[in-house]
């Protein structure tokens, strides 16, 4: 079968391998099958595995679902009765976990920090002290709406220095920039199968703390759907997702782990980087300026400023790259207009180079400037 490839340089779903693809194909099977539990039993060690996490310590529970899905199952499930949680905020992402904290009526606090910097810890290590009734602290590694990379082994220190668990959401990190779940001083990390496994969209995982996933069975129940006491419990006793798992993308997501493990932690994020690097020296090219500044980079995504050209349009530079196999995404950001750049995928150097042919022919198709102007 020839599958048309296309380059996603959007913030997730990624770009797959045909072999992923292809393992959705399968006969129809009733989830409810041992044969099927079987391998839902071997992905949640895989996922654990993945940030070097002790078995004898941390689990991980699959969902139906989007990403943000494990946002809400975190935050509704792990804040025990009369404690706060503190969101760490310098983004979307974090800011999406605030509103969920708002819909719950979760007592919270939405500590901000300006977007295009790292959360300052002084400020972190002070709202701890002042509120010992602080039982979780939230963040996010990868901000992806910038770019952004959190400090989270720093934030997880200060976190259990006063007894509180910490959350992190590892989604656009996850199975590409290495992490380390205990050196990392994290609780609780989540991800979701399309972003740095390469897989298809449907499957989401918490990966954490099996004791303190036991603990949480005696807090609020604010969910039924999606709690994660329940769906653990479920799981242990039947090997089984509560309700219907995504079954095709579970299929998918066997093929994407044995892919994982093949490439390598080290040589996927080697080549993770080197993508970013061939992004970063072709927008250099073209002109561009970035919106976040190198040092506080995780080496993922790239926020391009919008240049001051009258005839811009990233509608029509989008269009213009769409139709050729390669697509681009706005930015996550109110108060500068950018578009971003990521490094997710099962793609290489070669792919950027072949874009960036492209988008500067897209530039001199709409009779933008090159290189780009800005005032
Ligand atoms: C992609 C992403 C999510 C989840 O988004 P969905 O649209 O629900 O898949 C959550 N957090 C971060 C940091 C992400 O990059």
């Amino acid at each position: 079968m020839n599958i048309k490839r296309n380059i996603l340089l959007n913030p997730g779903p990624s770009t797959t391998t045909d072999t992923v693809k292809m393992a959705q194909v399968v006969p129809d099977i009733c989830p409810r099958e041992d044969e099927f539990a079987e391998m839902m039993r071997q992905m949640r060690k895989d996922l654990v595995r993945i940030v070097h996490g002790d078995p004898q310590k941390y689990t991980s529970v699959l969902f139906c679902g989007s990403g943000t899905l494990n946002l809400d199952v975190c935050v509704n499930s792990l804040l025990p009765e009369g404690k706060k949680i503190l969101v760490i905020n310098n983004g979307a992402y974090s800011s999406r976990a605030v509103e969920i904290c708002e819909y719950y009526g979760l007592d919270h606090i939405n500590l901000q920090f300006p977007i295009d910097e790292q959360p300052d810890l002084k400020v972190v290590e002070k709202t701890m002290k002042e509120n010992p009734d602080i039982a979780v602290v939230y963040t996010t590694h990868n901000e992806t709406g910038t770019g952004v990379g959190n400090p989270i082994r720093e934030i997880g220190a200060i976190a259990h220095a006063h007894d509180a668990i910490f959350i992190v959401d590892t989604t656009s990190t996850y199975a590409m920039v290495p992490i380390d779940i205990e050196k990392d001083n994290i609780d609780f990390c989540m991800a979701s199968a399309q972003k740095g496994l390469m897989s298809m969209t449907g499957l989401s995982f918490v990966v954490g703390n099996e004791e303190i996933i036991k603990k949480s069975k005696d807090y609020p129940k604010r969910s039924y759907y999606c709690n994660l006491y329940l769906q653990y419990e479920y799981f242990e006793k039947t090997g089984q997702m509560h309700f219907t798992p995504p079954v095709q993308t579970v299929y998918a997501t066997r093929q994407a782990l044995k892919e994982y493990f093949a490439e390598g932690e080290e040589a996927k994020w080697e080549r993770h980087s080197r993508v970013m690097n061939a992004i970063h020296e072709g927008l250099k090219e073209l002109g561009f300026k970035e919106l976040i500044r190198p040092e506080i980079q995780i080496g993922l995504v790239a926020s391009a400023v919008y240049p001051d050209d009258p005839n811009w349009s990233f509608q029509k530079v989008h269009d213009y790259c769409y139709e050729r196999g390669f697509t681009i995404y706005p930015g996550k950001v109110t108060t500068t207009d950018t578009f971003r750049l990521c490094a997710l995928g099962a793609i290489d150097v070669e792919d950027i180079e072949e874009f960036f042919k492209v988008l500067r022919e897209a530039l001199i198709e709409n009779n933008i400037r090159v290189p780009v102007q800005y005032r």
